[in-house]
């Protein structure tokens, strides 16, 4: 009698802790996407932080100890290697189409529908974000639909109609039209609703405003370049990636009753390894996973209710790492392949050398990438899965349909 009781008491403390389990829906979602962060990305940045400590290995980045991982296919509906697009339509609408395509189905004419939309029907405030020009592949595929994600005009037109409460990042690349005779994109998104604010003080100073529910927020130093300074060239004072997260956060978290969803992408990363540069690749990596600190940081605030999740959208480089004589040569580096004059690439080249790094390709590959999660429904994304099914988790994990 004794067992039997204690068995039906231990079903009943399990169902209990299961029922808690099931409970915990995500109210404030995070998805962190580090454009071009291939494994070996996230690998070479741990292995330099540790030289830097003095160790051969690895130490942690503020995502890779995050307690769920899995593998994400990349795959387009064109192509095997995807690119930012393709990708950033398959994790926003939940359906593939085709390089260079953004929002829209493979037969050009059907609008896909970003989950973006799905959270906001649903009460949650929406922040789109990024370190490149705010209407750039990635984060446009969160509000804009076109058959061309160079349709930057048009794509940065979408971007007040979608409502969405908080954009960051880069100001509009080709603000004024491809020929520059255009109304300018910032005017009309301010005519239409939005303030929009320069640098990291004045967003401060409107997100106290409460009033004030609907901001696009600048951070790059001048317009002459649509994004943020990239990491290895920025002068104390710039803003970085982690400025915008925690604007975003405080803008959101004081407008919000049914929670937020944040989409930042780390745009830099891929550039620099599109550059075959990779100190420039390890700096923008850092710089993420300091973004997704704040993130950890209100994380820990709201345990129950907050998931983080960090991904990628491709793999880009090919990057190889061999034996190293160490990662110091990544710090003399003085600037991004760009910068570095005439010889930039013969000195890149040499560093990477000396750091025992090779890169495969000039362009993107159709390696699975590394999914990252910790919180409320971060168990769902373990384990082997397709692009397309991040934005249907985080419908499940929210505890709504898709
Ligand atoms: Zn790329």
């Amino acid at each position: 009698m004794k067992k039997i009781l204690s068995t039906v008491l231990c079903i009943v403390v399990l169902f209990s802790a299961c029922s808690v389990q099931n409970s915990k829906k995500a109210k404030y979602i995070f998805l962190f996407v580090g454009d071009g962060m291939g494994i070996a990305h996230v690998t070479l940045t741990e292995a330099y932080l540790a030289d830097k400590a003095g160790e051969i290995g690895s130490e942690y980045l503020s995502f890779s100890k995050f307690p769920y991982t899995g593998f994400v296919t990349t795959y387009s509906a064109s192509h095997f290697t995807t690119c930012s697009s393709a990708s950033g339509t398959a994790f926003s609408t939940g359906y593939k189409t085709k390089n260079h395509m953004l929002g829209i189905a493979p037969d050009s004419i059907t609008k896909l529908k970003s989950v973006t939309y799905k959270l906001k029907e649903n009460g949650l405030k929406i922040g789109v974000s990024s370190n490149a020009g705010i209407n750039h592949a990635t984060p446009a595929s969160f509000y804009a639909s076109n058959i061309s994600r160079t349709a930057y005009y048009d794509i940065g037109l979408q971007l007040w109609q979608s409502g969405f409460d908080f954009f960051g990042g880069g100001s509009f690349i080709q603000d004024k039209g491809k020929t520059k005779d255009l109304q300018s994109l910032e005017e009309i998104t301010k005519n239409n609703g939005y303030t929009v604010t320069r640098g990291i003080k004045e967003i401060s100073d409107v997100s106290e405003n409460t009033s004030i529910d609907k901001v696009v927020a600048f951070f790059n130093e001048s317009d002459d370049v649509q994004n943020l300074s990239y990491a290895i060239n920025r002068k104390p004072g710039e803003a970085k990636l982690s400025d915008i997260i925690e604007a975003e956060i405080k803008f959101l978290k004081a407008r919000e009753n049914k929670g937020f969803f944040i989409m930042a992408e780390g745009g830099i990363i891929d550039w620099c390894a599109h550059d075959n540069d990779a100190a420039g690749v390890v700096k923008e990596v850092i710089d993420l996973s300091e973004a997704v600190q704040i993130a950890v940081d209100f994380y820990n605030k709201y345990p129950d209710e907050t998931l983080i999740l960090v991904t990628a959208d491709h793999e880009t480089g090919g990057l190889i790492l061999r034996n190293s004589n160490g990662y110091a040569s990544f710090d003399g580096q003085a600037g991004s392949v760009g910068t570095l004059g005439e010889n930039g690439k013969e000195i890149c080249d040499s560093i990477n050398k000396e750091a025992g790094v090779r890169f495969g390709t000039k362009g993107h590959t159709g390696i699975v990438v590394p999914m990252y999660a910790i919180g409320a429904g971060a168990e769902l994304f373990t384990g082997k899965f397709d692009n397309t099914d991040i934005p249907r988790k985080i419908m499940q994990a929210a505890g709504f349909e898709f």
